[in-house]
């Protein structure tokens, strides 16, 4: 038998491990999954939470209900990967052994990186989304909150969903005028960013709609450290921006297990080929999701677009032929704007966000880079393939690589 062996039960190990069951041949194959946590989030709903549009239990499952027998589970945090022996070390110091490996350990939140970010007001004046715990403290806090200056800031990108600290932007807004509060309520957007987005044309898009929605933006903002008893945020170049309420997306780094066992950068990222997602550094190991340097956005989307296409190609390549370098980096994303609407933006390596229709050329029924209720309801309707259609490794009627049908050049 053969040993897949795959770290990490999120969202992109657990599509691999159930793809994989239904694409390799289990009388030669021997699947195996770990995860340390035995809950799986779907981390795209925690935006919802601190608004009361989900509660906490609405994002969750416990991750066996999403493995079915074929794979072997282990519930463990893996300690250490020894590539050069084809060997992975677990907490309790079980040794497992591979013959590929999957590493998909995604990315997390390091507030204690940031000086005075973590300490005595963390939970109180400062609080994160990018948490479960997080979100459903800040939705105890929004509740009650009689209005003052709310900042968001972005510590540093990459961070995994990059639209999201926008997303929840906007959602304030739109919660603190259902609150009657919004004349009380001053919201800025810090970020390391020249503008409100990576890629420019959406960036003046989505620019244009923090001015309409009196969002003010703080551009180049690189934090350097935040006083927790003055209530503000300082920057490198010594900019402070002063805040009631702060909101932030602390420094994301992939996890320490990459970094420790020597196949990380300095952010413990893999690095990989961003077209087939093999290692760069060994050619039985391939990283999929967010654990990856590939340059493209951490999401859930990009995870699902690389999988598409990655189970063929593993099969091609145990059988002995090249990987097909196939995967063009394509994301897309419902980029939820408050009061019932959304955009949707549908980008790749080299293509930024573009308007026109999605999927289908002139018809969508989605609009790109345009608000619409369509899109807030397909970003509501999401949660639901997610657990029902992509946890259980099933392919959308989507292309994987993006395509420029239905797009318009501006
Ligand atoms: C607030 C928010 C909003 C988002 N919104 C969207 C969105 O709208 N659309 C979208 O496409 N994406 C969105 N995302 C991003 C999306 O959730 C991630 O990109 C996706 O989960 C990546 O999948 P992954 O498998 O790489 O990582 P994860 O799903 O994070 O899984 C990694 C797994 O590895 C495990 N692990 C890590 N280290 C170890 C170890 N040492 N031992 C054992 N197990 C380990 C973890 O427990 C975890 O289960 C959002 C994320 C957040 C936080």
């Amino acid at each position: 038998m053969k040993e897949l062996l795959i770290l990490g039960a999120g969202s992109a190990g657990t599509m691999v491990a159930n793809r994989m069951i239904r694409l390799l041949d289990l009388k030669k194959w021997h699947i195996t999954i770990v995860d340390q946590n035995p809950v799986h989030y779907y981390q795209a709903g925690f935006l919802f939470i601190p608004f009361g549009i989900y509660n906490k239990n609405d994002v969750i499952k416990p991750r066996k209900n999403l493995i079915p027998s074929p794979i072997k589970y282990l519930q463990s945090a893996v300690e250490l990967i020894e590539p050069n022996n084809n060997k992975v070390r677990l907490a309790d110091n079980t040794v497992l052994t591979y013959d590929f490996l999957v590493i998909a350990t995604g990315t997390d939140i390091y507030p204690d990186e940031t000086p005075g970010l973590a300490e005595n007001e963390w939970g109180k004046s400062i609080h994160t989304f990018y948490s479960h715990q997080g979100a459903a403290v800040l939705a105890e806090k929004l509740r009650g909150w009689k209005g003052g200056r709310l900042v968001v800031n972005v510590v540093e990108n990459p961070i995994k969903c990059p639209v999201a600290p926008l997303e929840f932007i906007m959602l304030a807004d739109w919660f603190f005028h259902k609150r009657g509060i919004r004349d009380r309520v001053e919201l800025i957007y810090a970020t390391p960013l020249p503008g409100a987005f990576t890629k420019p044309i959406a960036s003046k898009m989505l620019g244009n709609l923090l001015t309409k929605k009196g969002i003010a933006v703080e551009p180049e903002f690189m934090i350097e450290r935040v006083d927790p008893d003055a209530n503000k945020i300082v920057s490198y170049d010594e900019r402070e921006v002063d805040y009631d309420l702060l909101v932030s997306v602390p420094l994301n780094k992939g996890s320490e297990v990459v970094g420790k066992s020597g196949l990380g950068d300095e952010l413990n990222y893999s690095p990989v080929n961003p077209h087939t997602f093999l290692s760069d550094l060994f050619d039985n190991i391939f990283v999929l999701g967010d654990a990856s340097n590939a340059p493209t956005s951490k999401a859930g989307s990009v995870a699902h677009f690389a999988i598409d296409l990655f189970g063929e190609n593993f099969i091609r390549y145990t059988e002995g032929q090249e990987l097909l370098p196939n995967f063009d980096g394509h994301a897309n994303c419902f980029v939820e704007s408050g009061f019932g609407k959304g955009m949707l933006i549908d980008f790749n390596y080299t293509q930024e966000p573009l308007p026109g229709r999605y999927p289908l050329p002139g018809i969508g029924p989605f609009p790109l880079l345009e608000e619409s209720k369509i899109n807030h309801w397909g970003k509501l309707m999401f949660r639901w393939m997610y657990w029902n259609i992509l946890m259980k490794g099933l392919a959308l009627p989507l292309p994987p690589t993006m395509s420029m049908a239905g797009k318009w050049t501006v």
